[in-house]
């Protein structure tokens, strides 16, 4: 990372209860830049996000966000702050349709995407707007999960999993969905299992072991470290 990062997490530990899961995570994420988070099951990446967006109730080190340490504020502070969780779950609220789902967040920033601006890059929930939130195929529930954190105005986005249990053909337009975010200037840590995807999206890739960030790949300099990457991902 050249220049000050917008997000720089520092020996970041974190805990469930008495479970210590994080072991000192270090990383940056410039501003502008696409970074996945890759590694095996259990490894802690979901829970580094969660630690980011302070859901993760016992959390110690440092992560500073535009110039401010956040590791002791609560969630909406750091909602405040300008960053969203997409969780990997997605929490569409099935009860409620898709116009529902989508005005839920509060805009705490200004900046958060008008519902023009997000019926331009998602045209297809424009179509599905009274439809209720159980009756959305799994990409549609993924579009809408990213769709309704652009509300909030938030330029940081934590993307846990998103093409999980997708099909190739929607997997691809979430991939064009994020590159076109990144050209609009927001900035994106990613949580991925799909390494191809992973690959067609990203600046950089940090690589999360037993809670601790053991390697960083440059996506360009991929091919060379593609052994490597496989053992450390076991596949
Ligand atoms: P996955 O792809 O399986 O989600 P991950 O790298 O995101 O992998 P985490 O979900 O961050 O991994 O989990 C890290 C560790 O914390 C694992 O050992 C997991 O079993 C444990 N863990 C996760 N969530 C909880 C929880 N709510 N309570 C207790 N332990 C948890």
């Amino acid at each position: 990372v050249t220049g000050k990062p917008l997000l720089k997490v520092a020996d970041l530990h974190g805990w469930y209860g008495e479970s210590h899961v994080l072991h000192g995570v270090d990383l940056e994420v410039a501003a502008g830049e696409v970074v996945t988070l890759l590694g095996r099951n259990g490894a802690g990446k979901t829970t580094t996000l969660k630690a980011v967006m302070g859901i993760l109730p016992k959390r110690r080190g440092s992560i500073v966000f535009d110039g401010r340490e956040t590791i002791s504020l609560p969630s909406r502070a750091i909602a405040r702050a300008g960053i969203a969780l997409c969780p990997e779950e997605r929490a569409i609220f099935s009860s409620l349709s898709v116009e529902e789902n989508l005005m839920l967040p509060p805009q705490v920033l200004p900046g958060g995407l008008s519902r023009e601006q997000i019926f331009e890059l998602f045209p297809n929930l424009a179509e599905r707007l009274s439809s209720q939130g159980t009756k959305l195929s799994g990409g549609e529930q993924q579009m809408l999960a990213i769709a309704r954190i652009l509300r909030t105005g938030a330029k940081l986005l934590l993307l846990d999993e998103p093409t999980e249990g997708l099909a190739p053909v929607i997997v691809q337009h979430i991939g064009r969905t994020i590159s076109r975010l990144k050209q609009e200037g927001f900035t994106i840590v990613l949580v991925e299992q799909n390494f191809r995807f992973a690959a067609s999206v990203a600046d950089r890739h940090y690589v999360v072991e037993q809670g601790r960030v053991v390697d960083m790949i440059h996506n360009d300099e991929l091919d060379e470290n593609i052994d490597k990457l496989h053992a450390y991902l076991g596949v």
